[in-house]
């Protein structure tokens, strides 16, 4: 199964794939880690990245392209995958496209989580996230508090704040998110894939969700 996730920032991608790889155990591939991974790591690609990343542009579709064609040929991909933070441009759609039926493969469906602009700011700034990043969970101080402030159910690390996660940042992605995702959006409705989630600040995503909305693409 493949599945792309499209949303903007804050709309709880996230959550909506760790989700997916717990009910139909596929590998959840997000650009954003895999960039700081490959950074991390040093390699050809990472350095490819920090470069323009320091420059503050966006990342070429060539470089995007490359990371994510070498997750999808790892074996823990092979029986499926939700795409996050990918594809964002109708060219890297096109290219997943092209890849995908290569290996005689296609994508089953790409979610839209749908939420007003006034909520994902008021979702992102009272967002925690878990400091371990083995467990990732993520917490919100309004909809989806912690037993323990400031501490992780799951794990008992502590909870952090990205730092990424203040009004003007949040507002600045936003606005870079429609005007970015408008064509990509248009491509998979005309490809007949599109499924749209409306999503209010509160509304929690569970894994029935996730099998109501596997079954109702299914048919
Ligand atoms: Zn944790």
């Amino acid at each position: 199964m493949i599945i792309v996730l499209l949303g903007a920032p804050g709309s709880g991608k996230g959550t909506v794939a760790k989700l997916f790889t717990e009910v139909v155990n596929i590998e959840h591939i997000s650009t954003g880690d895999i960039f700081r991974e490959e950074i991390e790591n040093g390699t050809e690609i990472g350095k490819k990245l920090e470069k323009t990343m320091v420059r503050g542009s966006l990342v070429p579709d060539e470089i995007v392209i490359e990371a994510i064609e070498q997750r999808l040929k790892r074996p823990s991909a092979q029986n499926g995958v939700v795409l996050d933070g990918f594809p964002r441009t109708t060219k890297q759609a096109e290219y997943l496209k092209e890849m995908l039926s290569k290996q005689g493969k296609k994508i089953d469906m790409a979610i839209q989580l749908k939420i007003s602009d006034e909520d994902i700011i008021d979702r992102t700034i009272e967002r925690r996230i878990c400091s371990n990043k083995k467990c990732g969970a993520i917490y919100n101080l309004k909809y989806n508090k912690p037993r323990q402030e400031g501490i992780c159910d799951k794990c008992g690390s502590s909870l952090i704040r990205r730092e990424d996660d203040n009004i003007e940042t949040i507002q600045r992605r936003i606005k870079t998110y429609h005007t970015r995702s408008e064509p990509v959006i248009k491509y998979f409705e005309n490809e007949g894939l599109l499924y749209n989630v409306d999503l209010k600040a509160e509304d929690k995503v569970t894994k029935n969700d996730i099998k109501r909305w596997i079954k109702e693409i299914k048919n």
